[in-house]
């Protein structure tokens, strides 16, 4: 049993005629409830649902303050590798994009590690494409052990791993894992990867399943906003996230919220996310998991990253670089996309203690599980 199985219980049709069909008091009955479903998310994300997003939207920030209290939590990428084998076509890394290609040896994992840590983070999201030759599981876990005394949490956010890998990880010192599953409509899936491993859309669903059996401590899941339609999209990752809940509750689950951004190969978004269809989801994600961690990247602009902080969103990155060498080396290496909020950690910070927020730099998670930790 595993995601595969229980997305079909929700046909995209019946998904959209109840979405078609849903009336205000129905958003009222749910806005009122003090637990809801994923049945229920398809009434908050529906047409009926859009006068309601203020209400909704205080709802979600009064979960979260209770939940998480007044804290963001930061972290940034670390690129280890843009080799790809993959045709992702929205991708930079694209196998088919002429770029300089560039795996970091241990010595410029260090020297990006450390500059990383130098910004004060604590807490890391460590990329690669997927190119079993130059990146696969032995270089990721040698890469983790290294720089596991320098951070408190480390995340990744690379090709979906067998159960095995995923334990692999867990040895190594991993302690989240990120997948994106890009598209949840497979015809549309099949024509925006026409090859390499990644075509296989089963194989990635089913991934954040087998991590959960891994053991892996945080699991998160997304939809590249603006491939397929938003509303659909914006229900099967809360689906997705509701189901590993459930299913893997040892596990924390999150959600991000990544929209397309220019990348070399010039793609432009298929069904294009408003800010406001953003806003809606991300309240809706926080009525139906309160205790998810919700993720926004520097995607996003400063003025929309300020605002959505407030409603629900408990983790951001800053200072952010899709470079790999990036961070100890700027401008040396072509970044699989472009950033929007290029403020600095600092900046960061201090914008979020003007919130009346606090700045969290290391996952309080594992500072709590693991005592001898940095
Ligand atoms: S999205 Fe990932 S898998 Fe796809 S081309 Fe880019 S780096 Fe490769």
């Amino acid at each position: 049993m595993s995601f595969a199985d229980e997305i079909v219980r929700y046909p995209v049709e019946q998904i959209l005629e109840q979405m078609s069909t849903t009336t205000a008091s129905r958003v009222e009955q749910v806005l009122a409830a003090e637990r809801i479903n994923e049945r229920d998310l398809i009434t908050l994300l529906s047409p009926a649902a859009e006068p309601y997003i203020e209400a909704m939207a205080q709802k979600a920030h009064q979960i979260t303050r209770q939940r998480f209290g007044n804290t963001i939590q930061l972290y940034t990428p670390m690129y280890l590798s843009n080799e790809c084998n993959n045709g992702c076509k929205y991708c930079g890394f694209n196998a088919k994009n002429n770029i300089p290609r560039v795996t970091l040896t241990p010595a410029e994992i260090e020297q990006e590690a450390l500059a990383i840590r130098n910004y004060g983070f604590r807490s890391i999201l460590l990329l690669t494409g997927e190119h079993p030759k130059k990146a696969d599981n032995n270089y990721l876990a040698a890469a983790v052990k290294q720089i596991r005394p320098l951070f408190s949490s480390i995340s990744i956010e690379v090709y979906p791993m067998d159960t095995e890998g995923y334990q692999q990880m867990v040895a190594a010192g991993v302690d989240g894992l990120t997948i994106y599953q890009e598209t949840y409509d497979r015809d549309l899936y099949k024509q925006l990867h026409p090859f390499g491993k990644k075509s296989d859309y089963t194989w990635r669903i089913e991934a954040p399943d087998r991590a959960g059996q891994a053991g892996l401590r945080r699991i998160g899941v997304g939809a590249l906003l603006g491939l397929g339609p938003f509303a659909t999209e914006a229900f099967y990752t809360g689906f997705h996230a509701y189901y590993l809940a459930r299913h893997y509750w040892r596990s924390q689950v999150s959600i991000s919220f990544p929209r397309i951004r220019p990348a070399d190969g010039g793609f432009a978004p298929i069904n294009p996310v408003s800010d406001k269809q953003l806003v809606q989801m991300v309240c809706a994600m926080r009525l139906l998991i309160p205790d998810a961690g919700l993720f926004l990247s520097t995607r996003e602009n400063a003025k929309l990253r300020d605002s959505l902080m407030r409603l629900g969103i408990t983790h951001m990155s800053a200072g952010s670089c899709t470079a790999p060498g990036g961070h100890a080396n700027k401008g040396e290496h072509t970044e699989q996309f472009v950033i929007d909020d290029d403020r600095t950690p600092e900046q960061m910070s201090a914008m979020i203690r003007a919130q009346g927020y606090e700045a969290v730099w290391k996952d309080w998670d594992s500072a709590f599980l693991n005592a001898s930790a940095v």
